[in-house]
């Protein structure tokens, strides 16, 4: 079977399925109501022991305040009045538990949801954690948890969600593979982040292997064997030994400069999503942080975080990448990113809808807490603002109003921020690439999204495997409109990075040093390879190169062009 390898690595071991069973809850006659509370009451009391557990581990490996929301559903169960309601029903109305759970679930989620104060509506949506997982106790419905593994697996999955990959314990998970997504879906980027090899993109893999299954497979060129003769595993054997040598090769560059032959010197920076991702970036000698995608805080809770805790994170983040930059994207969320306590709305077109910026220029309270917490944080290390699908010059204007308006504050109350730090924005809209000469005027820095850039200049889903053939970063209308924002930036003095993945090509760096990119940001693990191509490579030599390549009419064409034209062996 083959799928699009998205993180490298060879991965040879016993799949374990994430198994996504519908939840249907029928209403059920029920004889014996006395037999139907016992079977609630052991459910009950299955998930409250399953609610402990998650505790105490959360409270060790992550923290008391990590913790509490477990402690909050803990609350729940032992709250006799929901639990009295429910048994009631079951003996009223003579209905099975599921059926007596989900009314009067939906009862109190209801209430305390219509409710006009923040902290009664994180309570709903408690309540719908609690109830989800008491009723697959009911329903005999077993969750996996990937943090909580006794043997070394490989997950096979329909898809992985941020939260799901947030849980995996990198010394247990071998590799992943799923049947949606694309090199840049968000379980693609978390498998890099986490340096685990990940194969997306395999149709129907999760119906075809059964839990146990030997399966083999190297993340770089998405084939997958399952259950292959002893033969194929030796050569995978052989694989993975030769790759592991690779990367203690690579090891041998970190320390030195990514400085071209001829003297030109770049930033080599690094994509994370969490402060626990730095241990990755500083193993691979990273030179600073030039996407932190903040979305991530925001993930796997029930209520948006405290400006004090995005202060704390954001300043963990800067003080240990010392004086290095950190660039903070504001909020992005929507898009193949969701959050349930935003209530944001299901549309047709998500990634065209109502996202990133436009989510925060609208719920401006939000947006505020987040430039808080960044300036707070600014005080201790090189951190810069980023904001994130910027289309037009009224919305960075509108953003910088805020973040004037923040700063003000913060004068006011005294607080200390860096009155300096650097503004920049993301360009991963052709509208804003066409008029980057205007938008260079208005900003510090560009960071160009390329996995944004690519589906909205190409019309290609970035998620939907059915196209990902045309999804496409060889193709020469991407590679004019990089050149364009690099040129336009330059002309106003302004630097300019990329924080897609297209940065961290092997085939495309040459182009990109070629066109004059200051800085590029990726996946931590493409680090030292990035800067071996670039001490191997002059900038005059790649600027012919590039002039060439975005003259050439297809993306195969540009592609092979790179390939004749460089060695890329390191
Ligand atoms: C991008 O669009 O290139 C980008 C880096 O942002 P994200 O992948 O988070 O959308
Ligand atoms: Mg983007």
């Amino acid at each position: 079977m083959k799928g699009i390898g998205v993180s490298p690595g060879i991965v040879i071991g016993k799949v374990l399925l994430k198994e996504e069973k519908k939840i249907i809850i029928e209403k059920k006659d029920i004889i014996n109501c006395e037999d139907e509370v016992k079977r609630y009451k052991v459910a009950m009391e299955n998930s409250k022991s399953e609610i402990q557990d998650i505790y105490n581990n959360v409270l060790k490996s992550m923290g008391e305040k990590e913790a509490t929301i477990f402690e909050a559903h803990l609350m729940i169960l032992e709250d006799p009045e929901m639990l009295q309601q429910i048994e009631k029903k079951i003996q009223d109305d003579k209905v099975n538990a599921e059926w007596a759970l989900k009314e009067i679930s939906e009862m109190f989620i209801a209430m305390f949801d219509a409710m006009d104060n923040e902290y009664m509506k994180e309570r709903a949506a408690d309540i719908k954690d609690v109830t989800a997982r008491l009723m697959k106790k009911l329903l005999n419905i077993e969750d996996v948890n990937f943090s909580q593994l006794a043997n070394e697996v490989v997950i096979v999955a329909r898809d992985l969600t941020p939260s799901d990959t947030s849980q995996i314990d990198k010394k247990k998970v071998l590799g992943f593979i799923t049947e949606i997504g694309g090199r840049t879906s968000h379980s693609a980027i978390m498998a890099r982040t986490l340096e685990i090899p990940a194969i997306v993109a395999v149709k129907d893999i999760a119906s075809i292997v059964k839990n146990g299954d030997l399966i083999v497979f190297d993340g770089e060129e998405g084939l997958i064997y399952i259950n292959p003769e002893e033969k194929i595993v030796k050569l995978y054997e052989e694989k993975k030994e030769e790759y592991n040598r690779y990367q203690k090769e690579l090891d041998l560059l970190i320390g030195k400069e990514s400085i071209t032959t001829d003297g030109i010197k770049v930033e080599l920076s690094a994509n994370i999503g969490t402060p626990k991702d730095l241990e990755s970036v500083l193993n691979n000698d990273g030179e600073g942080i030039g996407l932190y995608r903040s979305e991530f805080l925001y993930m796997d809770r029930t209520s948006a975080p405290t400006e004090q805790e995005q202060y704390e994170a954001y300043k963990e983040v800067a003080q240990k990448m010392k004086n290095k930059p950190v660039v903070i994207r504001t909020l992005d969320v929507g898009g193949d990113k969701e959050l349930d306590y935003l209530n944001l709305p299901s549309e047709m077109n998500p990634f065209l809808g109502y996202r990133a910026i436009r989510v925060c220029l609208d719920k401006v309270d939000i947006f505020k807490t987040q430039l808080r917490a960044i300036l707070r944080a600014s005080a201790y290390g090189n951190i810069k603002i980023m904001f994130p699908m910027i289309s037009s010059i009224e919305e960075l204007r509108a953003a910088k109003a805020i973040l004037e308006e923040v700063k003000n504050d913060l004068h006011k109350e005294n607080i200390a921020f860096n009155e300096k730090l650097e503004v920049g924005i993301m360009i991963e809209i052709p509208a804003a690439a066409i008029i980057s000469d205007l938008f260079a005027r208005e900003v510090d820095f560009f960071s160009i999204g390329t996995n944004d850039l690519i589906q909205y200049t190409t019309a290609v889903d970035r998620m939907n495997e059915k196209i990902s053939h045309l999804y496409n970063p060889f193709h020469p209308a991407l590679l004019r409109l990089v050149k364009m924002v690099i040129d336009n930036a330059h002309k106003e003095n302004k630097w300019v990075g990329m924080c897609g993945e297209v940065a961290g090509d092997p085939k495309l760096i040459p182009v990109l040093i070629g066109m004059g990119l200051d800085e590029f940001s990726m996946s931590p693990i493409s680090i030292l390879k990035a800067r071996g191509i670039i001490r191997n490579i002059s900038q005059e030599k790649m600027r012919d190169l590039a002039q060439q390549v975005v003259n050439l009419p297809t993306a195969t064409e540009v592609e092979k062009f790179i390939e004749k034209n460089i060695n890329l062996k390191n």
